[in-house]
């Protein structure tokens, strides 16, 4: 049997950490079986879904190039398929039509009714008519069974029994013909041969039910694989509040997105080496449902931070630059065009930053200072480094640092020795004075490399100010 699985969000939101693991398994799975990977776009919460969403997805999971074989298809644009089903279950006495009102059924809840009560089962065609003169519009509803027991067998989970007493005749299509969720994915996994499904944890109530219209058309069930969940650091499941989550988040502060893949790839699945860092390859070559774990898989974005710092260190100087160079300008601390001087001083900042990058985005925090005209001051950083006694100290520094002829990290640092022996300041006392004077912060590259690169009238420009 040919392996196809498909990734199936509903596009009501950016592609998020969780709906891209799940993006990601599916497609190592497909990619080691040598199956097709299917991309639908599950479009039906017509209130809900956005067009920006659609195109979050789909640039995202190009930019971590997640190559799909076939698709996007959208299930707004496949409404008569589904119509047509509904029809065949409703012909079959297998489905039947409910007349009950939104407002109705809304209000049954509120007086404590938890599952539909099945009233509009066995209408008579006088009341069929009776309701349709009223103007109401009819849904579909699923003739569930009320007694037994319908039983998945999960790949991850094992067996797991549902009373179908607890399941009730649930909508598959609404009266505006539009299919529910769990109708819709139904119909499009049979017809696009979906052989494995594999998604979130936080469907498996779903599944029972999803079962039974399986049955009721008669199709057989592909596999199933529900996925754990993903918690924050605080063991709740990962959302908003546990900061960014949205894959194009992580995009924009400058992740690579061969860091995001090794990284998601290890949420919830994992081999038995201690090994963490793996190629594309790798991860294909390995990946199987059987080593993907039942239990929650802890989201840690200092671990993704970590793993993308490793793949920085492995990218060419050149390309690091470009990223550099590109985020700056979306920034707007860089113009469109930059000569090639100035492509040379970003290198040569970028090499004084190193290894201290662990993301693209961290070049604000370690150098943005080169970067903008006016630099600001933490009110309790420039008390505590700035202080009245060390003032004499900056001027002298600043006095002779106009005098030097060539501005090179030598020259200034034997200025700056000079003057801190003359006043007796601790060297660490001082040239961390320097340091928040120049660049209003208490981290940077290397000092007397950072001044060069400042070059001198800033330098000069900024030493000013301060005093
Ligand atoms: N549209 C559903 C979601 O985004 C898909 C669930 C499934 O894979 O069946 O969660």
């Amino acid at each position: 049997m040919e392996v196809r699985v498909r990734f199936a969000p509903s596009p009501t939101g950016r592609l998020h950490i969780g709906g891209v693991r799940t993006a990601l398994f599916n497609w190592l799975f497909a990619r080691h079986h040598k199956g097709k990977f299917i991309l639908r776009i599950e479009d039906t919460d017509k209130k809900r879904s956005t067009k920006e969403s659609i195109a979050d997805i789909l640039e995202s999971m190009k930019w971590l190039d997640l190559e799909w074989d076939e698709g996007p298809y959208f299930q707004m644009e496949r409404l008569d398929i589904y119509k047509k089903y509904g029809d065949k279950l409703l012909e079959e006495g297998k489905a039947y039509l409910c007349y009950c009102t939104p407002e109705e059924l809304k209000d049954r809840r509120r007086k404590g009714a938890y599952r539909y009560d099945g009233r509009c089962r066995n209408l008579t065609e006088e009341q069929k008519r009776e309701y349709t003169r009223q103007g109401r519009k009819p849904a579909l509803r699923l003739r569930s069974p009320s007694t037994g027991k319908t039983i998945l067998n999960d790949v991850v989970r094992g067996k797991i029994e549902f009373e179908n007493k607890l399941l009730d005749d649930f909508v598959l299509l609404k009266s505006d013909d539009v299919p529910t969720y769990n109708f819709a994915c139904i119909i499009d996994d049979v017809l696009m041969k979906v052989s494995h499904v594999i998604r979130g944890e936080d469907h498996l109530p779903n599944t029972p039910r999803q079962i039974l219209v399986y049955q009721a058309l008669g199709f057989d069930l592909p596999k199933f694989a529900h996925l754990p969940m993903i918690l924050g650091s605080d063991h709740t499941p990962l959302s908003k509040r546990h900061g960014a989550v949205a894959v194009s988040q992580y995009r924009e502060m400058g992740y690579l997105p061969q860091a995001l893949i090794n990284y998601l790839a290890l949420l919830g699945w994992g081999t038995h080496e201690s090994k963490q860092l793996f190629t594309q390859e790798e991860l294909i070559e390995r990946f199987s449902l059987e080593h993907v774990s039942r239990n929650p898989a802890v989201f840690d974005p200092k671990k993704l931070e970590w793993m993308n710092g490793h793949y920085l260190k492995e990218t060419a100087p050149e390309k690091i630059v470009d990223l550099v160079t590109d985020y700056l300008k979306k920034k707007k601390l860089l113009p469109k065009e930059i000569s090639p001087e100035r492509r040379r001083w970003i290198e040569r900042i970028v090499r004084a930053v190193g290894e201290r990058l662990k993301y693209i985005g961290q070049i604000i925090d370690y150098a943005g200072f080169f970067f903008t005209e006016e630099i600001t001051f933490d009110k309790k950083v420039k008390e505590k480094f700035l202080k009245k006694e060390i003032k004499p100290f900056l001027k002298e520094v600043k006095e002779k640092l106009s005098e030097l002829k060539q501005f090179k990290e030598r020259g200034i640092e034997e200025i700056i020795r000079k003057e801190l022996e003359v006043f007796q300041i601790k060297p660490k006392i001082g040239a961390q004075a320097i340091r928040v004077a120049l660049t209003g912060q208490t981290i940077s590259p290397p000092l007397f490399e950072t001044i060069e690169l400042l070059g001198k009238e800033r330098t000069i420009e900024r030493l000013k100010k301060v005093l």
